[in-house]
């Protein structure tokens, strides 16, 4: 199973972290444990009146700097494993952008282009029922992630509501606007990873206008931060989505890919005036920033070499495999480390919780303000910290993260 790996991956991280930090074995331990795992096996009514089991997760990393916060992932591939790293991700993602939570995350194993919408619907009512007692405005409030959107959270916050007898937006946050979402949120994830990429290429000395940027990923992160690099005076030179990638080194008009192939069959591969790659192949392009907008465990051991960009900026979790950091790193590229580069999504997550709880709405420059001053000054921290301690950009998100969560654990003692 590829969770086992992922989570080995995510562990190694840590003790990467916990070596340089010089943090004693008990806490090291109690980190790289998730407090809670439940995993729940739930039946659907499927159209044709058939009946079938589901099994779907949900992970709490650390209870320590607050609620715990972390989305839903509806996916064939998931499992407890997997689930349980991309927890602990959460936990030093919301540490490094310094906002009052720990780290969860939920999923599903299901493969929902097989499901009409109203079997997603009954899917996420019944998933949402089966973890209702660990879920709460106050104790984890879940958001979306890979195939679960604001119409699902609006669903969840429903079935969450009607059970507690009146409504209760706080308890998920990526909800449709008209339900007490937050302007600004769909956007969040890739305004934060082009906000990231901006201040790596000032850093590193690549002016932004004009670079060539790939993204693989053409989902809610991959397309919005494609867009916005667009508007930002960069050339999107490769894009892919699940049918694959597409190329041209004169630049893509995203924009128009966006407006006319999102969601159609055949997806961006109906664009012609380019050439055709794999997602493979969209890695190795030559340009200046990299940015894995799709899913964990894509820049390898084995592609690693064969890399172009000066820049990796981590759209998805877990794109990069610690062998992969490494020979990045020899060869001088700077990795915007996931937990950093696409915490703006949780970032608008919390000021859409805080909302909430507040009953008073914010403007969308205010919340696409607010967001990129925490995502700048969390780079700047972040790379101060490499600096200092010279080491890669993930080592020190991880240093701030692990260090804030630590110190957390350790001031509030272990109870009795
Ligand atoms: N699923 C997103 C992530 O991986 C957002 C989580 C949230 O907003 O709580 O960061």
């Amino acid at each position: 199973m590829s969770g086992q790996r992922v989570l080995n991956m995510a562990r190694e991280q840590l003790a990467t972290a916990a070596s340089i930090l010089n943090i004693d074995e008990g806490l090291h331990q109690v980190l790289a444990h998730p407090v809670r795992q439940v995993i729940v096996n739930f039946p659907v009514v499927h159209d044709n009146g058939e009946v079938a089991v589901y099994e779907g997760y949900r992970v709490q990393h650390n209870l320590s700097r607050g609620p715990t916060k972390g989305g839903i992932r509806f996916h064939p591939d998931v499992d407890v494993e997997e689930t349980t790293a991309l927890s602990m991700w959460m936990t030093w993602k919301c540490a490094v952008v310094n906002i009052p939570y720990g780290g969860a995350k939920g999923a599903v194993k299901v493969n929902t282009k097989q499901l009409s919408r109203r079997e997603i619907e009954k899917l996420a009512r019944r998933y949402a029922t089966s973890i209702n007692m660990i879920i709460g405005e106050r104790s984890d409030i879940p958001a979306p992630d890979i195939g679960t959107n604001a119409e699902v959270m609006g669903w969840i916050m429903d079935t969450l509501s009607m059970q507690h007898g009146y409504t209760v937006p706080g308890v998920v946050t990526g909800k449709p606007i008209e339900l007490g979402g937050s302007e600004g949120r769909v956007e969040a994830t890739g305004r934060g990873v082009v906000v990231s990429a901006i201040e790596a290429c000032r850093a590193t000395g690549i002016d932004f206008e004009g670079a060539k940027i790939a993204v693989q990923g053409f989902g809610n992160v991959g397309s919005v931060a494609a867009r916005l690099s667009e508007q930002h005076g960069a050339k999107v030179v490769a894009v892919s989505d699940a049918t694959g990638g597409i190329y041209n080194e004169n630049g893509l008009p995203v924009n128009e890919l966006y407006q006319k192939f999102s969601g159609v069959e055949g997806g961006i591969r109906n664009y012609k005036e380019c050439d055709e790659i794999s997602n493979e192949d969209l890695l190795e392009v030559k340009c200046e920033v990299l940015m894995p907008s799709a899913i964990q465990e894509q820049i390898t051991e084995k592609n690693a070499k064969k890399i172009k960009a000066k820049l990796v900026v981590e759209g998805a979790n877990g794109p990069t495999t610690p062998e992969a950091d490494r020979i990045l790193g020899d060869k001088g590229v700077m990795i915007v480390p996931d937990i950093l580069a696409n915490a703006g999504g949780v970032v608008t997550s919390y000021f859409e919780w805080v909302q909430d709880l507040q009953n008073f709405f914010w403007e969308e420059d205010q919340v696409n303000d607010r967001l990129a001053k925490i995502m700048q000054r969390s780079f700047a921290s972040v790379h101060d910290m490499a600096v200092k301690h010279k080491v890669d950009m993930r080592t020190a998100a991880m240093l701030i993260a692990v260090q804030r969560v630590a110190e957390a654990t350790t001031m509030r003692g272990i109870f009795p």
